[in-house]
């Protein structure tokens, strides 16, 4: 690809309800569109490659990065697990887009591509390792070690949304206890419904809290120590001390932070909660894009 860096990159993130493209100038998100995603391969590629051509208006495309939800394969050419986008499984995924638009694709777990955002311009600028979590619909994870994402044998790596926080809830993933069954914004809406009897928007179940109702602090409470489980076990396991949030969650994190610091600082023997920063994302919903788009 080309070493200019004034040179524009292309970003993608490619959600199940959502296309997010993105062209990158410097550190400038210069123009973006966002279209709905066709449940359908051929044309849903067809859709990036025409996104992608429009974010171009003539210019070259020298590389094209594209984050996905989904476990990526070790080689980073197809995605062999994604919820989802069923029926982007098992294709060959970037040898298709590379097709389309004659320039190199690199792939990426969304998540991932997310955190490698953060890292190279947003909150985690200069901080060697970290943990992005997303608290979105579910909870994701990616971590950076020395600068750039840690994939692990299986690209399975970062999967903190699963990880067992001692409840009993029933996670989406089939089994009890994860931490995206208590501490997902979707959880923490139907902790809320059940503790208040009443519908609550996480925006507006926060807002109740900060005016302190005691029912929406329980809330807040519950979903922050099971976090704090969960991060302790990532502390414990890399030593990792900063945690950045993204997702729709992130905004709240000024409610669970607290309780997971206190549970944290319990768990971790030799640490205190000053040691760990807990600290809402920069790059908001395009952090995916920037990513994406500075992937190597
Ligand atoms: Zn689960």
């Amino acid at each position: 690809m080309s070493t200019d860096s004034s040179a524009p990159r292309f970003g993608v993130d490619l959600g199940g309800t959502a296309i997010k493209l993105g062209r990158v100038e410097g550190e400038q998100l210069v123009s973006r569109l966002e279209i709905t995603t066709p449940h359908h391969a051929e044309q849903c590629l067809d859709a990036i490659a025409a996104g992608v051509r429009t974010l171009a208006d003539g210019s070259p495309i020298h590389q094209l990065g594209i984050g996905v939800p989904g476990v990526i394969s070790t080689a980073r050419l197809q995605v062999s697990n994604a919820p989802n986008l069923e029926f982007l499984e098992k294709l060959p995924l970037v040898a298709m887009l590379r097709d389309r638009l004659d320039c190199p694709v690199l792939l990426e777990n969304d998540a991932n591509a997310a955190a490698f955002g953060e890292a190279q311009i947003g909150a985690g600028r200069g901080v060697l390792n970290f943990m992005f979590i997303t608290l979105g619909t579910g909870v994701g994870g990616g971590v950076i070690l020395n600068g750039t994402p840690f994939h692990g044998p299986g690209g399975m790596a970062g999967e903190i949304g699963h990880m067992y926080t001692g409840h009993q809830r029933q996670c989406g993933c089939g089994t009890i206890g994860c931490l995206e069954a208590i501490a997902s914004a979707r959880a923490m809406e139907t902790l809320a419904a059940q503790q208040l009897g009443r519908t609550l928007s996480l925006k507006e179940l926060a807002a109740a809290a900060r005016e302190g109702d005691r029912d929406a602090l329980s809330v807040f409470r519950t979903s922050g120590l099971a976090l704090g489980i969960a991060l302790s076990q990532v502390a414990l396991l890399l030593d990792l001390r900063v945690f950045l949030f993204g997702g729709g969650g992130a905004p709240a994190l000024d409610l669970l932070a607290p309780h997971a610091l206190k549970e944290m600082a319990k768990r971790c023997f030799g640490r205190c909660a000053s040691d760990f920063q807990l600290t809402v994302a920069t790059l908001g919903n395009d952090a995916g894009i920037h990513g994406a788009a500075r992937l190597i």
